[in-house]
């Protein structure tokens, strides 16, 4: 862009920033500034141009221009390769349209993705006190580090779940990334997104204020909305673990209709009558693979492509009920902006 200075920001701050895993750019730039003893709006100028609104990453994202990026990528004193890979709002598909005369921006709501506060433990271990902040997938996030549940409630005074009082959580973790690691991250997602469809059809802990048990208690002290998915979350990895057997057939070209019924038996009788028919509609959503079809090629879960998104997988930021391809899908960011 004309007018620009070209040696505007291509010293690196004297104080580099360790990254936080899923930060949000927002959320970086504002600790890179602190940790180099600016305000951030000095920090925005070395940039490039921009509106000057107040900095509030707790809220939304800040995206940048290809210019805006070379910028930071400078004054954080890495390429703009490595900023990118670690800062997904920066990757390419995000920027700034080159005829915008900004090099920053902050919409309303992150274009993809929950703000999520980040574990504040594991941000003391990158030397930084304030809350950071994540963009995610989902609106939640679990530390098994520090045995931590945090989502998108921007709650200063509860700023997180302690697992502890909640162990069948992080069972529920480990277990959704034994399933990422044995399926794949793409194919375990999508049968999460299917589990969560689920889940919703059959209406399981809905309302957890209900519950007289542990769920009961949380919702009390958090507001259900914040307990609901932490309720739900030991159900929604177990269905999902066990979609995965009858998906791992299905994709060895090895299902049958006698596998489907039997298995359907099988889970009723696990969980409850109420999951027979949205998981007899998932099964008929699933064509058995042609014994023929190339690997990595065909269709996903419920007949999605496996090349939708970038890649060969779901879209990094795409949420689960942008996944799921039945019909029940309950909005994960009804409270994105409650405490607003
Ligand atoms: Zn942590």
């Amino acid at each position: 862009m004309a007018g620009r200075d070209p040696w505007l920001g291509r010293r690196p701050l004297h104080l580099r920033l360790r990254f936080l895993q899923g930060e949000s750019t927002g959320s970086y730039v504002t600790r890179l500034a602190a940790r180099n003893m600016r305000p951030v709006e000095q920090l925005l100028a070395s940039i490039g141009a921009g509106p000057m609104l107040p900095v509030e990453p707790q809220y939304t994202e800040m995206y940048v221009s290809r210019y805006g990026r070379e910028r930071l990528a400078n004054l954080s004193g890495c390429s703009v390769a490595e900023l990118s890979l670690r800062l997904i709002s920066l990757r390419d598909e995000f920027l700034l349209s080159d005829g915008s005369g900004d090099d920053w921006e902050w919409p309303w709501d992150a274009r993809a993705g929950f703000i999520v506060q980040a574990c504040s433990l594991c941000a003391a271990r990158r030397a930084t006190r304030a809350p950071a902040w994540l963009i995610l997938p989902d609106p939640w996030h679990v530390c098994l580090r520090h045995g931590r549940w945090t989502d998108n409630s921007r709650s200063l005074q509860s700023p997180y779940i302690d697992l502890r009082e909640h162990p069948g959580v992080v069972r529920a973790q480990q277990r959704l990334n034994r399933l990422r690691k044995r399926l794949g991250y793409a194919a375990a997602r999508w049968l999460e997104a299917d589990a969560l469809s689920v889940l919703t059809c059959v209406g399981y802990l809905e309302n957890p204020s209900q519950s007289m048990d542990e769920w009961g208690r949380l919702a009390a002290r958090v507001g259900e909305q914040r307990a609901r998915p932490v309720a739900q979350f030991g159900m929604l990895t177990r269905l999902a673990w066990d979609m995965a057997w009858l998906e791992e057939r299905r994709r060895a070209g090895r299902l049958s209709a006698e596998d489907g019924l039997s298995w359907l038996r099988r889970v009723e009788q696990r969980y409850d009558v109420a999951f027979n028919r949205p998981l007899a509609s998932w099964i008929s959503g699933h064509q058995p693979l042609q014994h023929t079809r190339p690997q990595g090629e065909g269709v996903g879960t419920n007949g999605r492509d496996q090349t939708e998104g970038v890649g060969h997988g779901p879209a990094p930021l795409a949420s689960l009920q942008d996944l799921t391809c039945l019909p029940w899908v309950r909005m994960p960011n009804e409270m994105d902006r409650l405490f607003l």
